[in-house]
C-alpha cells in the first residue's frame, strides 16, 4: 500500500517563497511507487489553497490570497498517514502547526510541539542549552514593552555587551529584521526594526573576530546521527538574506576545510544541542567558529532547514551517502516510526 503524504508549504511567515521552493523539490523526489503525495499550499494569510491554487503557487513560486480556513482542512487531513510541514518560520516550524497535527492524531515530519517551539524562539534556545553546557555567545532578552515604554534600560543592556552586536527578532529565520550594530547610533533602528517583527527581541555579543560559519544535519529520533559538517563563505558583512538568498554571492563547502578535531567537535555538539532541545526527524544546527582562538560557539537550531536540492541540509547528507530522494524517505519513516 503506498502512503499517502501530505506537504504542507508556504505559510505565514517572511519564509513563504523559500518554503515554496523547498517543497516543489520534495515534491519532484518523494518515490511514486512509495508514496502518493497531495501538497497544499499555506497562503500568506494562512488559508490552505485548493488543488488549483496550490498547483499554481508551486509552479510560479507566487500565491494566491483565499482558500479555506486551518481547521476545516486539518480534520479532512486525517485522510493521510503523514503530514510533511515544510514550513518556515512562526506558524509552520514553531510548533504550532505540530500542535494541530498532534492533536489530530497524524505522524509528521520533523520535531513535535516542545522541540519545535523551544528552537524557534533564539532566547529559549539559548537558556536550553546554557543548561547542556553548549558554549554560545553573551547575549541579553528585551521585550517590546520594555523597549517603549524604558529605552533607556533597553540601551544599557545591549551596551553591556560592546559593539558591534546583533539584534534579532527572537522568532524569525532567513536573516529578517537582523542588524549588525557598530556602536550606539546605529542601536535605536537596529531595535525598533526588530521590535516591528516581534515582541521578544535577542541581542548578541559578537566575537571579536569575523567568526566562519559552519553547519551540521542531525537526521534521526531518539538515536541521530550527524552529517559531516559544511561551510559557508560569503563577501558580505554577515549573512544576510540578500546573501542567502541570492545566486553566487555564498559558496557552500562541503566538507567544511577543518581540522579533523574541529569538526568532530561540530558534530557532537550539534548532536547535543539535538537531544537537549528534544528535536526529532531533521535539524540542521549552525556554529561559529573562531578560528584565531579556536572558540566553536552554538548559534542556532532550524528544525526544518531551506530543502531544495542545492540547499545545505540534503547537501550535508548527499556527502554522507544519502541522495535527496532516500533523505526524504527517511524523514516520512522517521516521521512514522515516532507514531
Ligand atoms: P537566522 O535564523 O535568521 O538565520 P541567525 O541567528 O543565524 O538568524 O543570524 C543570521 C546571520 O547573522 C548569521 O548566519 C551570521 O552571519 C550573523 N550573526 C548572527 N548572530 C551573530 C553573532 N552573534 N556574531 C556574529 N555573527 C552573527
Ligand atoms: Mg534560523
Ligand atoms: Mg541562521
Amino acid at each position: 500500500m503506498k502512503k499517502r503524504i501530505l506537504l504542507l508549504a508556504g505559510g505565514q511567515s517572511g519564509e513563504h517563497e523559500v518554503s515554496l521552493m523547498s517543497a516543489r523539490s520534495v515534491l519532484a523526489a518523494l518515490p511514486r511507487d512509495q508514496f502518493d503525495v497531495t501538497p497544499v499550499v499555506i497562503s500568506k494569510q494562512g488559508r490552505w489553497l485548493p488543488p488549483t491554487d496550490t498547483a499554481r503557487a508551486l509552479e510560479t513560486g507566487v500565491s494566491v490570497p483565499g482558500g479555506d480556513l486551518v481547521l476545516h482542512r486539518a480534520a479532512s487531513a486525517e485522510g493521510y498517514d503523514a503530514v510533511f510541514p515544510l514550513l518556515h518560520g512562526p506558524m509552520g516550524e514553531d510548533g504550532t502547526i505540530q500542535g494541530l497535527l498532534t492533536l489530530a492524531g497524524i505522524p509528521f515530519v520533523g520535531s513535535g510541539v516542545l522541540g519545535s517551539a523551544v528552537s524557534m524562539d533564539k532566547v529559549m534556545t539559548k537558556q536550553v542549552l546554557a543548561s547542556a553546557g553548549i558554549p554560545q555567545v553573551a547575549w541579553r532578552l528585551a521585550v517590546r514593552r520594555e523597549w517603549g515604554q524604558a529605552p533607556d534600560t533597553v540601551r544599557a543592556r545591549a551596551a553591556e555587551l560592546g559593539f558591534p552586536l546583533f539584534v534579532k527578532p527572537a522568532n524569525l529565520g532567513s536573516s529578517v529584521g537582523i542588524s549588525k550594530v557598530r556602536g550606539l547610533d546605529e542601536l535605536d533602528a537596529a531595535l525598533t526594526l526588530a521590535f516591528s517583527l516581534d515582541r521578544r527581541v535577542i541581542l548578541e555579543a559578537m566575537t571579536a573576530h569575523k567568526p566562519r560559519e559552519v553547519e551540521v544535519g542531525i537526521l534521526g529520533n531518539d538515536a541521530p546521527v550527524a552529517s559531516p559538517v559544511g561551510e559557508l563563505s560569503f563577501g558580505a558583512e554577515f549573512y544576510d538574506y540578500t546573501t542567502k538568498y541570492t545566486e553566487g554571492q555564498a559558496t557552500m563547502h562541503i566538507p567544511a576545510p577543518l581540522p579533523p578535531e574541529v569538526a568532530a567537535r561540530v558534530r557532537e555538539l550539534g548532536l547535543a544541542a539535538f537531544r537537549a532541545l528534544d528535536c526529532a526527524g531533521l535539524a540542521r544546527v549552525d556554529f561559529f567558529y573562531v578560528e584565531e582562538t579556536g572558540e566553536l560557539l552554538l548559534n542556532e537550531v532550524n528544525t526544518m532547514p531551506g530543502f531544495t536540492t542545492t540547499s545545505m541540509y540534503p547537501k550535508l547528507f548527499e556527502a554522507a551517502g544519502l541522495s535527496y530522494s532516500e533523505l526524504v524517505t527517511r524523514l516520512v519513516e522517521l516521521a512514522l516510526e515516532r507514531r
